[in-house]
């Protein structure tokens, strides 16, 4: 099975201690769709871009065997740009800039091939958007959907709307407080199940996830890592894997949920060894299955 996969793609000015990299390779959809193709295929995404965008990043997708069929350029536009600013311990993420260029006016119309997809992963993007995309697709088995602050503060009333219609909400646990109103985590996720979603997944940054339903609980230790270089796209690379795994064994039982979440770890860990995807270009799906098995090991008591 494959995964269709849609979400930003991006120009980002990232600032960490020790470097700042400017107009390089982001968004919500790379960093899902390239961490999606270590599991299944076809990883299929949608997205927009602008004249700026280089032609290089679109090789690097080509690479990992992305199909960028639903990919738009727009001629006379410039691609979406975000900047943050990482504090020294990499725990506070400031946001210095969101340029949302294209993707403001952007109202995708899925190709053909893409209607009858069986796992959609609606990465960050507007929520009104992310709607528009449930809509024109025929009975998914499986629909999850990621969002952020900014969506949040901004669209909230569309989110809620999104929120309703997806059967997992992925978001981290500063947001998934933000969305409720509840300090409490655990209080938070529960009160998102009553949007509508049947499961709510809460990243925790380097506390690792945990999964809620109306009858189950589950956490995930992130992988231990003593070497950060950039988080970026972290969530994005967890939410990926995480489809891609589920798309790959075509099942979604909480057995294969739980799996998917450390292989969504796992992912997520070779993310933040570097800047943009350049660590997921020589990633080998053996150094993969070697962190998992660590993982797996760390939580057997
Ligand atoms: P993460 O670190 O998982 O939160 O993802 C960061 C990536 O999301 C960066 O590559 C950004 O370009 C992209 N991004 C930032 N803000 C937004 C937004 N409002 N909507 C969609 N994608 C965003």
């Amino acid at each position: 099975m494959g995964v269709l996969v849609v979400g930003t793609v991006t120009l980002d000015t990232v600032e960490t201690p020790q470097k700042r990299v400017e107009d390089v390779l982001g968004g919500s959809g790379t960093y899902a769709a390239v961490a999606a193709s270590f599991f299944c295929s076809p990883v299929r995404l949608v997205g927009v871009v602008g004249a700026d965008f280089p032609q290089t990043y679109t090789d690097s997708l080509n690479d990992k065997r992305i199909d960028l069929e639903g990919l738009t350029r727009v001629e006379n536009g410039k691609t979406f740009r975000w900047g943050g600013r990482y504090s020294e311990d990499f725990n506070v993420r400031d946001t210095l800039f969101t340029e949302l260029n294209v993707i403001a006016d952007f109202h995708p119309t899925l190709p053909n091939s893409y209607k009858d997809t069986s796992y959609l992963f609606l990465a960050n993007d507007p929520p009104q958007l992310q709607l528009s995309i449930i809509e024109q697709t025929s009975n998914p088995k499986l629909v999850v959907c990621d969002t952020m602050d900014f969506w949040i503060n901004e669209e909230r009333e569309a989110l809620e709307k999104t929120i309703e219609r997806v059967d997992i909400l992925i978001l981290n646990d500063s947001e998934a407080k933000l969305l409720t109103g509840e300090s409490n985590l655990l209080l938070a996720a529960r009160a998102i199940l009553r949007y509508g979603p049947k499961r709510v997944i809460v990243k925790k940054g380097e506390h690792g996830a945990i999964s809620i339903t109306e009858s189950s609980f589950f956490s995930a230790p992130a992988y231990p890592l003593t070497q950060v270089t950039d988080p970026t796209g972290a969530g994005d690379s967890f939410a990926g894997g995480f489809m891609g795994y589920l798309a790959s064994v075509d099942d979604v039982s909480e057995g294969s949920i739980r799996k998917a979440m450390m292989y969504g770890t796992v992912v997520a860990s070779f993310n933040i060894e570097d800047f943009s995807i350049n660590r997921q270009k020589s990633v080998q799906f053996s150094e993969i299955e070697a962190r998992y098995e660590e993982l797996q090991e760390a939580v057997r008591f």
